[in-house]
């Protein structure tokens, strides 16, 4: 009873809290040093090979409420962290709280950290008059910049990015070493005395001297021209989006006749002048990765038609960095920001070559100092049924893990796929998904694929003992794959590595009737699959049913050319008797290419059979005069959704036939369908949701059947094909009415940008089977 509750004895205690995941570059050491400081606690905050180490010595109490206020704090992004806190002997030594150099002990555990957009703090330092970074376009701090496309090596320190050829002004050098600053160790701090620059060049790359670059670029935009504008992860071509001509200037530049254009805007409010913005959408475009979200449009709006033609969406994305947010009230417009590339070509990204190859398509050239080290591609999302998911997963997501539901035992490098190209480098539960780098028949997108590799492998010091592959023997990620010396390889199937990489998206390892629709993929038979029915999990699957296969008529020209797929389908559907129908899409068709077209099927000459849902699309899209002919994949499909009405009245019958328990969809039951429709004069609108509710009805029936057989009660769904919103919603419908536990894609694509997740997913599930068995 002596010791007075009123005054308890005060205990010294020290502790160590190590920090792991995505920690470095984020704000997390100043915040420590700021919430150490405030518990007037003693210590040490220092960047690890594995994270975070600090070191905190004083009253036991305000541990506690340290730790509570550290477990509270939220990093920018909402990259999650795991810590571990352990109890040490006090030193009793007098140390005020600092944040040390960094320590390069032990193996690397980092994760690095995408590249964040501009702070609130930060903009209004750049358009505060009195402010020493006034319209200063680098301006950044410990909680917003560049990140991964600056950073060379890691730990994350200024020497290890590109902003280490800048050495800091004694004004900037206060604020990085004053404990009381919010630019406590922003690594990319700098000002308009000591940081990067903007200049501006013409097409021969010739300097041009202006007082300012981003009023003369403006000036060019508003009279219609097209400017490259150097930017965070690669060069964009800009325009403004509000002028027909210039942006149909811009498409012929660039050689891209039809595919949308990416438009940016400088705040929520501008967007949604454009756009209808649903809370979730505004949340997407909000967020720090700043994708470019797709939205539906408003019926009257400033933009111009002809930047995304044929489509009731627009892809809107917010100004993310400060040198938009100049350019945008300067121009004030919306304005077209499409990648600095040829079609097909990868993002241009260092100056000279960037000037180099776009001079044909800019009038001018806005450039910067600050070196892009990884070149990035903007981001693609839309949000289907409350959830984000995205089309094209890279700046701003990238490098951040995605956890897989099994652990790898060994590191594991998965190649990908060949089109929409990404690889994904897994450490434990951990994999590292990289940007988007493209189609890897092109040589330069081959060579930044090489170079990716590389720098993932630096970076998260991890050398590969396994190599996972698509089963396809010529694309280039296959034979990357088979160049690897001393490494294990594991071949995966196209479609498996679709369904896999949606279970591991969902973060589950179980077995699933996987639905994989997409254009093509290699079958373990060596067909060209594509409208796949598959029982699976990830350790391996069963083909439970299948699109009816037909010709692809010309092979890869089929997939250019969807009136190829059209003709193939209706000779499939109605033999010789199709030349009676009287059908518009008969009458377009050149006799005499059809002929020679038919004759090359009949003797099997490069008409390889493929059960593709994908040319389905491409094939009703052709007959109802959509278009015959497409500039990328899947843009028949895309239109032919667009033109859908919002609801079905109608499904096409459509029958199963069973061989050795597999089942086979009789797909020229839909085309007789849409036929049938076509001779009454059915409107296209009505004929295109009929489409969509039979492929809904098909997708039902047959996972009723295999759960009738299996018991399995789970669906999968994966492949391009689902990025289909109006299939997607109503599979996810008519599949949960029925009772169906349904998983579909969130923050990996459902296309190619997807395979490598599943292919690292089923080789990390065949490791671990073997290594412990
Ligand atoms: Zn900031
Ligand atoms: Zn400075």
């Amino acid at each position: 009873m002596a010791a007075s509750t009123l005054t308890p004895p005060r205990i010294r205690r020290r502790c160590t809290v190590v920090l792991e995941g995505c920690v470095q570059g984020v704000g997390f050491r100043p915040a420590v040093h700021r919430l150490a400081v405030g518990n007037g606690l003693d210590g040490s905050v220092r960047n690890t090979l594995q994270g975070l180490l600090v070191d905190v010595e004083g009253d036991e109490s305000a541990i506690a409420r340290f730790l509570d206020d550290l477990a509270a704090f939220a990093p920018v992004g909402g990259a999650p962290s795991r810590r571990s806190v352990t109890w040490e002997q006090p030193t009793g030594l007098e140390r005020p709280f600092s944040i040390d150099a960094s320590l390069r002990d032990g193996t690397t555990e980092l994760v690095p950290v995408p590249d964040l957009t501009t702070c609130d703090r930060c903009l209004a330092e750049l358009t505060d008059r009195n402010d020493r970074r006034y319209r200063h376009a680098f301006v950044t701090c410990t909680t917003c910049g560049p990140r991964f496309t600056i950073v060379r090596t890691l730990p994350y320190d200024r020497d290890g990015t590109t902003m280490s050829g800048f050495a800091m002004c004694s004004d900037c050098r206060r604020e990085y070493e004053s404990p009381f600053d919010r630019r406590l160790h922003a690594e990319t701090i700098s000002c308009p005395e000591c940081g990067p620059a903007l200049s501006l060049r013409d097409r021969d790359g010739r300097l041009i001297h202006t007082a300012d670059p981003v009023e003369t670029v403006a000036g060019v935009i508003a009279r219609g021209g097209v400017v490259a504008v150097k930017g965070i992860g690669g060069y964009h071509l800009a325009c403004d989006a509000t002028q027909a001509v210039a942006v149909e200037e811009l498409r012929k530049r660039k050689q891209r006749e039809s595919k949308p254009l990416a438009v940016m805007v400088k705040d929520l409010a501008a967007a949604r002048t454009l756009c209808h913005v649903s809370d979730g959408e505004a949340q997407l475009l909000m967020s720090a990765a700043r994708p470019i979200v797709l939205l539906a449009r408003r019926a009257a709006t400033r933009v111009a038609g002809n930047v995304a033609p044929q489509s009731h969406e627009l892809g809107l994305m917010l100004a993310y960095m400060p040198l938009h947010h100049l350019l945008l009230e300067a121009v004030d417009a919306p304005l077209v920001m499409t990648s600095g590339n040829a079609t097909d070509d990868t993002i241009a990204h260092v100056d000279d070559d960037a000037v180099h190859r776009l001079r044909g398509a800019a009038d001018l050239f806005l450039l910067h100092d600050r070196p892009i080290h990884v070149p990035c591609d903007d981001s693609v999302a839309r949000v289907v049924r409350g959830a984000p998911r995205l089309v094209r997963r890279s700046r701003g997501y990238v490098p951040l893990a995605i956890r897989l539901p099994v652990r790898a035992p060994r590191p594991i490098l998965a190649c990908g796929g060949e089109l929409k190209n990404t690889f994904a480098l897994v450490r434990g539960h951990d994999a590292f998904l990289s940007q988007h780098l493209g189609d890897l028949s092109n040589e330069r997108a081959y060579r930044s694929f090489v170079d990716a590799v590389d720098h993932f492998k630096r970076l998260l010091d991890l050398a590969p003992e396994v190599a996972a592959h698509d089963l396809h023997p010529a694309y280039r990620s296959t034979v990357y794959a088979q160049s690897l010396n001393g490494v294990e390889r594991v071949a995966v199937q196209h479609h498996h590595a679709h369904i896999a990489s949606c279970l591991a998206d969902n973060a589950v390892d179980r077995r699933v009737i996987g639905v994989a629709w997409d254009g093509t993929g290699y079958g373990v038979d060596g067909g060209v699959w594509g409208g796949e029915f598959l029982v699976a999990d990830l350790a391996g699957f069963e083909r439970a049913g299948h699109f009816e296969p037909v010709p692809l008529p010309g092979g890869d020209a089929a997939i250019r050319e969807p009136w190829r797929m059209a003709a193939a389908f209706l000779r499939a559907a109605y033999g010789d008797t199709m030349a009676k129908l009287d059908l518009p899409f008969l009458r377009r068709l050149d006799p005499a290419a059809w002929r020679t077209l038919s004759q090359a099927i009949d003797r099997g000459l490069n008409a390889p059979l493929t059960s593709s849902a994908g040319r389905l699309f491409d094939a009703v899209a052709s007959l109802l005069g959509v278009r015959d002919r497409v500039e990328f994949e899947g843009q028949a499909a895309m239109e032919l959704e667009a033109l859908a009405e919002p609801r079905a009245d109608w499904t096409y019958a459509t029958g199963l036939t069973e061989t050795d328990g597999t089942m086979v969809v009789r797909t020229q039951d839909v085309i007789r369908g849409v036929v049938d429709d076509l001779l009454c004069e059915t409107a296209p609108a009505t004929i295109s949701a009929r489409f969509h509710a039979t492929l809904v009805d098909i997708l039902l029936q047959v996972c009723t059947r295999i759960r009738q057989h299996t018991g399995v009660g789970a669906v999968a769904l994966s492949g391009g094909v689902f990025q289909n919103t109006w299939l997607l919603g109503a599979a996810l419908d008519a599949l949960e009415t029925a009772g169906f536990e349904v998983y579909s894609h969130r923050n990996v694509p459902a296309n190619d940008g997807g395979l490598a997740l599943g292919q690292a997913a089923v080789a990390a599930r065949r490791m671990s089977g073997k290594d412990s068995g």
